[in-house]
């Protein structure tokens, strides 16, 4: 009997024990493994959603960037079209104007007529070549240059002042939505394109030539404070009276900017050419020797370079100081 007793209290030990081994074994392997596994899982779903949300936010900042910058253009290509416009707008009103047209009266001397060629927003590649016609025709003009060229082609600045041209400043940038923010952006501009021509001659230039004119429309500074500040600066700036035409996107044939000029230059008495010096202007070369040989066989007409003594042509003139 008592073995009997005996061997049930230890069979009831051993379930006992048995049932705390089981229990055990689900408190702290089974249960933790199925936690650790459902974390795996959970965390590397989590980690699929993550890289999916991650690339979806690359591909839209790819696409804000190309906006961006398809707005940039676009804004850039818009300013530049006003700005042509309102040079076109402004040639036509002065070629209109004829406040200057010579008058010749019998038994009068032929009063000489002033040329002032202008090569503007170079120099470029075509800058050498422009310089070999002019000294062909013993011609000296004006260059209203950018920065754009000066860290890859100082040597072109150089060979304009070596052989005798002007070398006036048309801005540095030339990118009118940053010139025309406001004041301090067209000072800081201004000195840089200073600083550098003063770099080439060796003195402060005093010629200059606002991007798109003095009258232009797309300044978002008022004119009249930019024109001030040159002046109080000691620096003359010119527009133009005559305009080549070259400037309009469309490329003209060396015949028409032949053809312009001279319709222009036979209207006044100063002439302010205006012409460009870039790389897609090669009309312009083309129409040089025509156009110099036509105004070398014209004994009233002298080409000269602008000068700080030449009279400004303007298309906003300086209000007088009260
Ligand atoms: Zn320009």
């Amino acid at each position: 009997m008592e073995d009997t007793s005996i061997q049930n209290r230890r069979r009831k030990r051993v379930k006992v024990i048995k049932a705390l081994i089981v229990f055990f074994f689900l408190v702290f392997i089974t249960i933790p493994i199925a936690c650790a596994i459902y974390l795996g899982c959970a965390l590397y779903m989590t980690n699929n959603e993550l890289m999916e949300m991650s690339s979806q936010y690359e591909a839209q900042l790819t696409i804000t960037d190309d906006l961006q910058q398809r707005l940039y253009t676009e804004e850039n290509e818009r300013i530049a079209a006003e700005a042509e416009l309102s040079e076109a707008a402004v040639s036509i009103n002065l070629e209109n104007v004829d406040t200057d047209t010579v008058e010749i009266e019998a038994g009068d001397e032929k009063p000489v007529r002033e040329v002032y060629l202008t090569f503007d927003d170079g120099p470029s590649i075509y800058t050498e070549q422009i310089l070999d016609i002019l000294d062909e025709y013993g011609v000296k003009a004006t260059f209203f240059v950018t920065g754009e060229a000066a860290e890859a082609f100082p040597e072109r600045y150089q060979a304009i002042y070596d052989r005798g041209h002007t070398l006036a400043m048309h801005s540095y940038s030339h990118i009118y939505k940053d010139i025309y923010k406001d004041k301090d952006s067209f000072i800081k501009d201004f000195n840089r394109i200073r600083d550098y021509v003063k770099g080439i001659t060796g003195e402060d230039p005093v010629i200059y030539r606002f991007p798109g004119g003095s009258s232009n429309t797309v300044s978002q500074t008022d004119m009249d404070e930019l024109c001030e500040y040159l002046n109080a600066e000691g620096v003359k700036y010119f527009d133009w009276n005559v305009s080549s035409g070259d400037a309009s996107r469309i490329t003209l044939s060396s015949d028409r900017i032949v053809a312009n000029c001279l319709a222009g230059i036979n209207n006044h008495n100063e002439s302010v050419v205006l012409m460009h010096d870039t790389s897609t202007k090669y009309t312009t070369v083309a129409a040089l020797p025509t156009l110099l040989e036509t105004l070398s066989a014209m004994e009233d007409v002298e080409v000269l370079p602008i000068t700080a003594d030449t009279v400004a042509v303007q298309h906003k003139e300086l209000k007088e100081a009260e």
